[in-house]
């Protein structure tokens, strides 16, 4: 199957999903992960109408998005590291993968330096695994209050990439203890989290009937890596 055709099936399933969720289409953003194909693979996705890409690393957004078209939407959604965080700030436009108050502390001053305001979203651990990034959920409880204050970051919702399952029926725990988590931020803060971004090519639409907003597809659209 070509790249557009694997575009097009997503994006039915996408909408299958969220008319068993009595949930509108639209509601659901997909985010095209480009992670180690070269341009002119993405350029295919591009072509067919897709518009927003995902990238984990950003020597590869460095190579990519200045010779792509000018108007997609590029997101970072790989592990940031703080001596990147100027380069991919000129580069893209919303992170995923803040997971430490000190990295949104930090890229908050950055982007105060630079003159922007950014949309980040909160990267939560939510299996508490040691094999991965994000806030461990009591953390980000005890942090939440300082990240909200930040005024060059706006904190726009909730990321998470759950334990590996066998079936995707089995993440279906842990989108909901993500939504949970959400909700309760959102009373206690008075504030707005409307992002939810999870759900890969295993799971998405588990993870669409569960609430995400973004679901971010990589091997289902460009091929196996
Ligand atoms: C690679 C990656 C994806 C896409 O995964 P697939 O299984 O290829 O769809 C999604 N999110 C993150 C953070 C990734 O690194």
């Amino acid at each position: 199957m070509s790249v557009e055709q694997n575009l097009t099936e997503i994006k039915s399933r996408i909408s299958k999903a969220c008319g068993k969720a009595g949930r509108n289409a639209d509601d659901v953003k997909l985010i095209a992960v480009s992670k180690t194909w070269p341009a002119d693979h993405v350029q295919k996705a591009v072509d067919a109408g897709q518009k927003i890409l995902g990238e984990n690393k950003l020597q590869e957004g460095q190579e990519k998005i200045p010779v792509l078209s000018q108007d997609l939407e590029w997101h970072f959604i790989g592990g940031l590291q703080r001596n990147k965080v100027r380069k991919v700030l000129s580069l893209f436009h919303v992170i995923h993968s803040i997971d430490t108050l000190k990295l949104a502390k930090y890229t908050n001053n950055v982007a105060a330096d630079m003159g922007i305001k950014t949309s980040i979203l909160l990267q939560v651990n939510i299996g508490e695994e040691e094999s991965k990034g994000g806030f461990i959920v009591e953390d980000l409880e005890v942090s939440f209050s300082e990240l909200i204050d930040l005024e060059h970051v706006t904190i726009t919702g909730l990321m998470c990439i759950p334990p590996a399952v066998d079936q995707p029926e089995d993440a279906r725990i842990w989108f909901r203890k993500i939504v949970e988590l959400r909700n309760q931020l959102e009373q206690k803060y008075s504030v707005k989290l409307p992002e939810l971004s999870m759900g890969m090519s295993g799971d998405f639409e588990v993870a669409i009937e569960e609430g995400a907003t973004y679901v971010r597809v990589g091997t289902s659209i460009f091929g196996e890596r």
